[in-house]
C-alpha cells in the first residue's frame, strides 16, 4: 500500500500510467491523460466489470447510450434543479471552495464530531458552523467568506450552429439516465423478464468546484453503472445481493479486507426516495473515500420519466398477471477511482536481503497492464524469443525487452506489475523450454514453449 498521494502521482507519471493533461502547454488544471500502461489498466478494469456484471450474470445485459440527451431528461431526473454543491468564495484571496468540504476537512483535522451528515445541512447551517468555528480559508488562512450559494455541476454546451437557449445541451453527469430512458427498448429487444439489469460504461462530466486527490475527483471521468429492475417488495433483498456481489468482486481483484469498508447511510442521509444506500469505501492515502455507491432508488426514476414523457414505463408480469413500475437497485462505480485504488493497493517497497529494496506492483494478473515480459537472455537469442513474443501476444498483452542485464529487466517488470516473465536462454534452443519467473514469489520454473499459452491461460483468470 502506498503511503502518500504525491508518491502515487509521481509513480503514475514516471511509469506511464497517468500524466497531467495537455502537459506541453502547461497543462489544464485537474485534467489527466492515461498513458501506455494506464490505458491497459483501465481497459482491464472495464473488461473485468463487464465480464462479472454483464456477460457472466444470468440477469444483466449491456448498452451504450449517447452522452448528449434531450435536456428534458435532466429536468425530470432532478439534475437541473438540484444537482449542485454549496459554493463559497474567500473574500480576501478569491479562492472558491465547497463549503461542506471545508467543514469535513476541519472536522477530520480537529478530531471533533458533527451531528448527522454535512451533506444534509441547509446553507444557513453550513455558514453558521464555519463562522462559529472560524474555519480558515485553506489558501490564505483568513475566515472571511461570502454566503453559500448552490452551484450546478452540469457542463453546458450548444448543439448545432446557433448558440441560443434552444440549442443548449448538457454533458451527462452520470450514465444512469441513458439506461432509464431505454428501459422499455431494452426490455422489449432483450426479452428479459424481471428481475433483470442493464449496465453501461461511459464518460460522465461534472463541473466539480474543487477537483482534487488526483484521479479521485475529476471533472471528466468514467462510470460503470448497473440499473437492476425488480419487483417492488423484493428490492431490499436485491440491494443486499448486489452489495455483496460488489464487495466479493473487489476482493477477487485483489483489494484487501482492511482497505475496504461498507458505510450504510443512516436515515438523515438517505434521499427521500431511497429505501437504502451504502457506499463501499477504499482507504486511499488521503483517507477513506467513496469508491462505489449502491442505492435502492425504488420506482422514483421510472415514475418521474413516465410522468414527464407520458410513455408507459410499467412492466407486465405475465405469471402474476400484474402491472407495476419496477423498483431499481443502482450500483454505480467510478472506473478511475477503482484504477487508483488498485494502483495504491498494489504498491510495495519490499526489502529483500540486506538493504536491497524491490519496488513492486502486486496487481492481480487479470488487472496487470502487461501480463508477460519476454526476455531473451542474450541479444543473440532474439529469433527464438521473438517467436514466443509473437505467439503470446495473440492472447495476452506482452512486452519484449532485450536491453540490460536480466536482473534489471526483471526489476523493471516488477515495477510495472507484470506478473510473469519468460526468459529464453541458450538451453531453450535445444530443450524447447523457457524459464517462467513469478513476480510475487520470484520463483522460477521450466515450461515447454508449446505449453506456454495454456499455462498462462490457467493463471490469468479471476
Ligand atoms: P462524491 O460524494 O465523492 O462526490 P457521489 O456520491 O457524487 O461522489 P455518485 O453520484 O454516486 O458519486 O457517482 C457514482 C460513482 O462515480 C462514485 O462512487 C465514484 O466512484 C464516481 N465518481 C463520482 N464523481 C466522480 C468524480 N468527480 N471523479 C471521479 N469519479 C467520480
Amino acid at each position: 500500500m502506498v503511503e502518500s498521494m504525491d508518491k502515487i502521482v509521481a509513480l503514475a507519471k514516471a511509469r506511464g500510467f497517468v500524466y497531467p493533461g495537455s502537459d506541453i502547454y502547461g497543462g489544464l488544471a485537474n485534467t489527466w491523460d492515461y498513458g501506455n500502461l494506464g490505458v491497459e489498466l483501465k481497459n482491464n478494469v472495464k473488461s473485468a466489470w463487464w465480464a462479472r456484471f454483464i456477460r457472466e450474470s444470468p440477469y444483466n445485459v449491456g448498452m451504450d447510450s449517447a452522452i448528449f440527451m434531450n435536456p428534458q431528461v435532466w429536468v425530470t431526473s432532478g439534475h437541473v434543479g438540484g444537482f449542485s454543491d454549496p459554493l463559497m468564495d474567500c473574500k480576501d484571496c478569491r479562492e472558491r471552495f465547497r463549503a461542506d468540504q471545508l467543514i469535513e476537512d476541519y472536522v477530520k483535522k480537529a478530531g471533533v464530531d458533527v451531528e448527522g451528515s454535512v451533506d444534509s445541512w441547509s446553507n444557513e447551517e453550513v455558514m453558521a458552523y464555519i463562522r462559529e468555528n472560524q474555519i480558515p480559508c485553506p489558501s490564505c488562512g483568513k475566515c472571511n467568506f461570502t454566503d453559500v450559494r448552490q452551484f450546478n455541476l452540469m457542463f453546458k454546451t450548444f448543439q448545432g450552429v446557433t448558440e441560443d437557449a434552444k440549442s443548449e445541451v448538457y454533458l451527462r453527469p452520470e450514465t444512469a439516465q441513458g439506461i432509464f430512458v431505454n428501459f422499455k427498448n431494452i426490455q422489449r429487444t432483450s426479452r428479459k423478464k424481471i428481475p433483470f439489469g442493464i449496465g453501461q460504461i461511459g464518460k460522465a462530466f461534472r463541473n466539480e468546484i474543487t477537483p482534487r486527490n488526483f484521479t479521485f475527483r475529476m471533472r471528466e471521468f468514467e462510470q460503470m453503472e448497473l440499473e437492476f429492475f425488480c419487483e417492488p417488495g423484493t428490492d431490499l433483498q436485491w440491494f443486499e445481493y448486489w452489495k455483496n456481489h460488489a464487495v466479493e468482486w473487489l476482493k477477487d481483484l485483489g483489494l484487501k479486507d482492511e482497505e475496504l469498508r461498507v458505510r450504510d447511510h443512516d436515515k438523515e442521509e438517505l434521499s427521500f426516495y431511497s429505501n437504502a444506500t451504502s457506499d463501499i469505501e477504499f482507504l486511499y492515502p488521503f483517507g477513506w473515500g467513496e469508491l462505489w455507491g449502491i442505492a435502492d432508488r425504488t420506482d422514483y426514476d421510472l415514475k418521474r420519466h413516465q410522468e414527464a414523457s407520458k410513455e408507459d414505463l410499467t412492466y407486465f408480469d405475465d405469471e402474476k398477471k400484474e402491472k407495476y413500475v419496477p423498483y431499481v437497485i443502482e450500483p454505480s462505480l467510478g472506473v478511475d477511482r477503482l484504477a487508483l485504488a488498485l494502483l495504491c493497493s498494489a504498491y510495495e517497497e519490499e526489502t529483500i536481503g540486506e538493504g536491497d529494496v524491490r519496488n513492486v506492483l502486486h496487481f492481480h494478473p487479470v488487472i496487470a497492464p502487461v501480463k508477460v515480459g519476454v526476455l531473451p537472455l542474450s541479444k543473440k537469442l532474439g529469433e527464438g524469443a521473438e517467436a514466443i513474443y509473437r505467439a503470446l501476444s495473440g492472447h495476452f498483452n506482452c512486452e519484449y525487452d532485450d536491453r540490460g542485464n536480466i536482473g534489471r529487466r526483471y526489476r523493471r517488470q516488477d515495477e510495472i506489475g507484470t506478473p510473469y516473465c519468460v526468459t529464453y536462454d541458450f538451453d531453450s534452443e535445444t530443450d524447447a523450454s523457457v524459464t517462467v519467473r513469478d513476480r510475487d514469489t520470484m520463483e522460477q520454473e521450466r515450461v515447454r514453449i508449446d505449453e506456454l499459452v495454456e499455462y498462462f491461460r490457467k493463471k490469468i483468470v479471476i
